[in-house]
């Protein structure tokens, strides 16, 4: 268990450092390594959900360690942050003391988005022998050929924009109801610079995290051969799920 929490305070401050730095937590919010760390006092109000697959399914363009790591110790890490905002922010309510919202939104938004973007980012993959790859089809693959002008130049818009986030984030495809258009954007973190509004329908991470072990550095090798493993069955259910289109 020792080994654990130290583990989790690790990862933490790891994702902290990779957010702007520890001074996005003042010392009177009570955010403690050993509150942050330790379950206890944490309600679960949220829990990590499983993968709808084994780890080593999505080999070799994910590798099995990987997997494992980003579900168990990043995803569940995020899982714990946000229960851990969210009984802080809870106190500051019951408390009246509201004069650090700010930082406490900023915490809540990272994350609250790091726990909703992987439990899509899960759902958007599948092994490619049971569905993985391929193209879009239907409605989904007509709004992608109206708005980007054809598929090659949605994929090299997509892919460019995930390979060129600065630092860690995410490349998305996302329907904007009030534009009534399919987007995509690159996000940094798991939260900045998104449009509000939009519905992600298909999300790539990646933080080093997600790739480094067997890619290196080498995101871009990673990012290519990402697409085998695309579940376009779930992105085309998220678009329909979206009738003002
Ligand atoms: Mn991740």
């Amino acid at each position: 268990m020792h080994w654990r929490m130290r583990s989790n305070r690790r990862e933490f401050i790891g994702e902290l450092t990779a957010m702007g730095g520890m001074m996005l937590i003042p010392p009177n919010l009570g955010l403690t390594p050993a509150a942050v760390t330790g379950d206890t006092d944490t309600p679960k109000m949220y829990e990590l959900p499983d993968l709808p697959y084994r780890y080593a399914a999505l080999d070799p363009v994910i590798d099995e360690k990987t997997l494992t790591i980003h579900h168990t110790k990043h995803h569940a890490g995020y899982t714990r942050g946000l229960n851990k905002v969210l009984a802080q922010m809870r106190k500051t309510a019951e408390a009246g003391d509201f004069s650090n919202i700010s930082q406490l939104t900023r915490l809540l938004a990272f994350h609250g988005a790091g726990y909703v973007n992987h439990t899509q980012f899960w759902h958007n993959m599948a092994p490619s022998d049971k569905g993985g790859g391929g193209a879009p089809s239907g409605k989904l693959a007509a709004k992608i050929n109206a708005d980007f002008g054809s598929l090659k130049a949605f994929r090299d818009c997509f892919a460019t924009a995930s390979k060129k986030v600065m630092g860690s984030g995410w490349g998305l495809l996302g329907y904007h109801p009030e534009l009534k258009r399919l987007l995509v954007l690159s996000v940094g973190n798991h939260e900045n610079a998104l449009l509000p509004g939009i519905v992600p329908l298909l999300i790539l991470d990646v933080w080093e995290h997600a790739y480094y072990i067997k890619y290196q550095n080498r995101r871009s090798d990673f990012v290519d051969a990402w697409w085998n493993i695309v579940n376009w069955k779930d992105v085309e259910k998220r678009f329909a799920a979206h009738p003002a289109r």
